[in-house]
């Protein structure tokens, strides 16, 4: 998601499980005790840049009255849909880059430490927050021990442990959660046109924007990972062909698949007797789940989740998603691999 003019001047609850956030900013600003620093958490797919894109427009807006939404008229609101608001400085990894540097930080600084430059408030946005270096945070941590008024710094993140807890203790904390399952399915439905697939939201974390992306390749993701994942099982396939194949372009929702699938596979485990979990991908990689070893299955959860973490530093991918599936495929334990062929 970026900061383009349509999602600045969207209002501040476009999406249902916004309303709560919402709700706690509007009587932060009635109050007139409005943070200088929000730590906007929660996980990916559920539209924190859009929410902190909105509060900033609606902050900036000079023609919303009493309402809490930007009006879409002002000459604050033409500037933010042009994405040149002079007061709004947004915080990103630079194009070459995968982190916020400590230089960026210090521009964005001085900004918000001089007068507004039209009559209201100065807003900063980073995101994702935990792209920025420790030397950035620090930096970061010295604004916000004086911060000028009627100044907001937003940290957008999905892994606020990522952030100083020094950084984090001197934010007040905003979260976007996921809606439940129900909500969830309920608005994908509505934004799609369709029934929602099973195990769609599952595999998106229950987000419904990252669900949302995920639909249109969700049949073709399903299908291929379950074909994968069964060679692999089945010894037909080495880690480093498999990992070739997720590869590419698709790589985020495959892991995403993966986690999801061993989730299924401990909830399968550690289910009641006689209580049938349906685990994605046929009746082999069903007869798996009930004979994987459980702590192994829990060590390859945390073992994708580092995974993500690594590819967005500047680790070799396909080495890293290689060694993964080479612990996916012991995953039966060793003398069972073979057991798993059809
Ligand atoms: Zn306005």
């Amino acid at each position: 998601m970026t900061d383009t003019a349509a999602t600045v001047l969207q209002p501040l609850d476009i999406y249902p499980w916004h309303e709560q956030a919402r709700l706690r900013m509007q009587a932060a600003e009635t109050s007139e005790r409005f943070p200088h620093a929000v730590l906007v958490h929660g996980p990916a797919g559920v539209g924190k840049e859009r929410f902190a894109a909105a509060l900033a427009a609606t902050l900036l807006c000079t023609g919303r009255g009493q309402r809490f939404e930007a009006c879409g008229e002002c000459a604050d609101c033409m500037l933010c849909r042009a994405g040149s608001h002079p007061d709004l400085h947004w915080l990103r990894p630079l194009e070459d880059k995968k982190s916020i540097g400590v230089d960026q930080v210090r521009v964005a600084c001085e900004k918000l430490a001089m007068t507004s430059m039209r009559r209201g408030f100065r807003v900063a946005i980073v995101q994702p927050a935990q792209a920025m270096t420790t030397s950035a945070q620090n930096a970061l941590l010295k604004t916000l021990e004086e911060p000028a008024p009627r100044t907001l710094l937003m940290l957008v993140t999905s892994q606020p442990s990522r952030l100083l807890p020094t950084l984090r203790s001197r934010c007040q904390r905003l979260e976007i959660a996921c809606p439940t399952t129900p909500d969830a399915s309920a608005w994908l439905q509505r934004e799609t046109g369709a029934a929602v697939a099973d195990g769609l939201l599952e595999i998106a974390g229950g987000a419904p924007l990252r669900a949302l992306e995920i639909a249109p390749h969700f049949e073709a993701l399903d299908g291929q990972m379950s074909a994968l994942l069964q060679e692999l099982l089945a010894g037909r396939v080495e880690a480093c062909a498999a990992a070739a194949d997720m590869m590419g372009d698709g790589l985020p929702a495959r892991l995403d698949w993966l986690e999801s699938w061993l989730a299924l596979v401990i909830r399968a485990r550690i289910a009641a007797t006689g209580t049938h979990v349906t685990i994605r991908g046929g009746p082999v990689l069903q007869r798996t789940a009930g004979e994987v070893n459980i702590s192994a299955a829990f060590r390859l959860v945390d073992r994708v989740r580092e995974v993500r973490r690594l590819l967005e530093g500047s680790a070799a991918a396909q080495l890293v998603i290689e060694a993964l599936l080479v612990e996916v495929a012991g995953l039966p334990g060793r003398k069972g691999v073979s057991r798993w062929a059809p």
